[in-house]
């Protein structure tokens, strides 16, 4: 900036005395003003921005010095220019005093001495720059600190804004906070947030996701509002493609500006790119302003911080949906699943009814014909005829031994219809269990010695009698004792053990445990909890020989489901543990029964 030399002012009605007062002064670099009377004095000052000093002559007809220099001071704002009077007569006390109360001001008497006057000036122009100086200082001290309270401003809002932004999760909302928070808070025309369509690599378009122009509001995809990527002008584009922020203080000049016919009079374009990581950015925030304050530092780094918070809340939000969309195919997925689970289990459950009825109807149907036969044959073995012909005997003791066999079949199928259909009866009585299971084994003996099988009962003589139903509960035992004998092959072990469990809560609470272990073939894992379900039968149905002891004899899978529901029946537990099937390691079967010692 050009700065003009300060002016001084000789007020002065002899002309001589100024023409000498302006040589003095001549070698300063100073301009020099000349008036001849009080009121030109004053008429000069009102037009002199730069006066600095003013030699004033004290007696002057019509207006004396010191009105002239009352008048000045009125007249001139702050600084008013330093005086300094001329006098010939010095003792004017009085007069003195007053002009001190002006301010600036000093005396020389006429004639005056060139010396004198040069170094007063002197002094008075060296304090008149340093002033300049000051209030120079002052004015850049002052928009400095403009400019601060600016920025801290900014970036308290922007502070705000981030916090904002980045606690919404929904997109649509996220994006439509920030473009109004952006409008409202930092005083912008339009904002917009524009996002890469469809995204990286294959980007086409940069998209309007969401954007406020004066008080009108975008939100959601405007197909309306595109740019495609190849488009010649845009500093959208320009911005997303570079991956850098661009801006424009005038966009009339600028080469990328692309108007946009209804936003009218804009004068201003900064675009940020949207970016997390590396990569081409996810989108650009656009700002356009008709201000006539173009962007500042603090709002280009305002707007940088502000940007990488959008970029991670667009990220964040992003997320959050895709979670929230596997989230909810997830849950429609088990939903699903669940229909499809209880629809299963609706279609096992009459299966079970139809299983339960089969076995209530057949075992009914069978029972009258299968009396005669027994009746018939056991009658025929009687006969002396019959008795008479081995050949004819044989096969008679045939039906009667097919005929009893049967019997028991039928008997346990109405045992297990019973059950199902809780009609059985159970008649407590309190029992020696050891004595009940070596009657049942009584009943085996046969049978273990033609198999060759030892058989052990191991610690049963402690145990306390126990509330059952002893002829419910043979059938238990009897069962799982036959499993044994079926399942283990000549000259293997079964063994027996008992032992009552302690107590869990009271004296009353009392449990005994049976385990039925045999050197068998075993259980595989995945059947081991099937086995005692109706008819099932592990391994081939078809390779399985019939009889009741005979190795691997079949029966009709009805056994272990009548023990269970026995052992429940009594308010008990019954379960297998097996290391596995193997018929030639023979890892053998532990068949559990716990049963309460009283009952409630
Ligand atoms: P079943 O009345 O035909 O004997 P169960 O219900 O008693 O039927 O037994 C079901 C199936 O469990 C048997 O076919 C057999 O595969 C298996 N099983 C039962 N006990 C044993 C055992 N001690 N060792 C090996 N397998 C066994």
């Amino acid at each position: 900036m050009e700065t003009i030399a300060p002016a001084v002012l000789i007020v002065d009605d002899v002309a001589d005395n100024r023409r000498v007062l302006t040589r003095v002064l001549k070698g300063l670099d100073v301009r020099i003003l000349e008036a001849c009377s009080g009121p030109e004095a004053l008429a000069r000052a009102a037009e002199e921005p730069e006066l600095c000093l003013v030699l004033l002559d004290v007696r002057m007809p019509g207006m004396d010095g010191y009105e002239v220099a009352e008048q000045l001071r009125r007249l001139s704002g702050s600084p008013s220019p330093a005086i300094i009077f001329m006098s010939a007569v010095e003792s004017e006390t009085d007069r003195y005093h007053k002009a001190y109360e002006l301010g600036a001001v000093d005396f020389v008497t006429k004639p005056v001495s060139p010396p004198a006057v040069l170094g007063k000036v002197r002094v008075f122009l060296e304090l008149f720059r340093q002033r300049r100086q000051l209030e120079v200082l002052v004015k850049q001290l002052d928009t400095l600190n403009r400019d601060l309270v600016h920025q801290t401003r900014r970036l308290q809002l922007t502070t705000e804004t981030s916090h904002q932004i980045t606690s919404i999760l929904d997109i649509d909302q996220l994006l439509a906070a920030i473009v109004e928070l952006l409008q409202q808070r930092f005083g912008y025309d339009c904002v917009g947030i524009w996002v890469a369509d469809p995204p990286p690599p294959n980007t086409e378009y940069m998209t309007l996701q969401a954007g406020r122009y004066w008080t009108r509001h975008i939100q959601g995809p405007s197909a309306a509002l595109r740019i495609p990527i190849d488009a010649p002008k845009s500093i959208i584009v320009h911005a997303w493609k570079t991956g850098r922020l661009y801006m424009t203080n005038d966009v009339t000049t600028d080469p990328h500006y692309r108007p946009y016919e209804k936003l009218t009079d804009i004068r201003a374009e900064v675009s940020v790119p949207l970016r997390f990581g590396e990569g081409m950015p996810i989108g650009v925030l656009d700002i356009q302003t008709r201000s006539d304050e173009p962007f500042s530092k603090g709002d280009v780094l305002a707007l940088e911080a502000l940007s990488n918070q959008i970029a991670v809340a667009i990220r964040n939000a992003r997320l959050y949906a895709e979670v929230t969309r596997l989230n909810e195919e997830l849950e429609a997925q088990v939903d699903k699943r669940t229909r499809q689970l209880q629809e299963t289990l609706q279609r096992l459950e009459l299966l079970e009814r139809d299983k339960s009825d089969f076995i209530a109807i057949v075992s009914h149907e069978l029972r009258t014909p299968l009396t005669l036969i027994r009746g018939f044959s056991q009658m025929l073995l009687e006969e002396p005829d019959i008795l008479a012909n081995p050949s004819w005997k044989r096969q008679v003791e045939g039906i009667t031994n097919g005929a009893f066999r049967m019997q028991a079949i039928v008997d346990s199928m109405l045992d297990v219809a019973k059950l199902d259909s809780r009609t059985v009866q159970l008649q407590y009585q309190p029992t020696d269990l050891t004595e009940l299971i070596k009657s049942v084994i009584h009943e085996t003996e046969e049978a273990l010695q033609k198999r060759s099988l030892i058989l052990q009962i191991q610690d049963m003589q402690d145990l306390p009698q126990i509330e059952v139903d002893p002829a419910e509960l043979r059938k238990v035992f009897n069962e799982l004792l036959s499993n044994a004998i079926k399942f283990t092959p000549d000259g293997g072990k079964i063994t027996i053990t008992g032992q009552l469990l302690p107590h869990q809560r009271s004296d009353e609470d009392l449990y005994i445990e049976v385990v039925v272990s045999d050197t068998g073939i075993g259980i595989a894992p995945e059947v081991q909890d099937l086995i005692f379900s109706k008819f099932y039968r592990a391994g081939d149905v078809w390779l399985h020989s019939s009889g009741r002891t005979k190795f691997k004899g079949g029966g009709p899978g009805l056994g272990l489901a009548l023990a269970r529901g026995i052992v429940q029946a009594h308010g008990g537990h019954i379960w297998v543990e097996s290391p596995g099937y193997d018929e030639v390691k023979l890892p053998g079967s532990k068949f559990h029964v716990v049963l309460p010692v009283y009952q409630a």
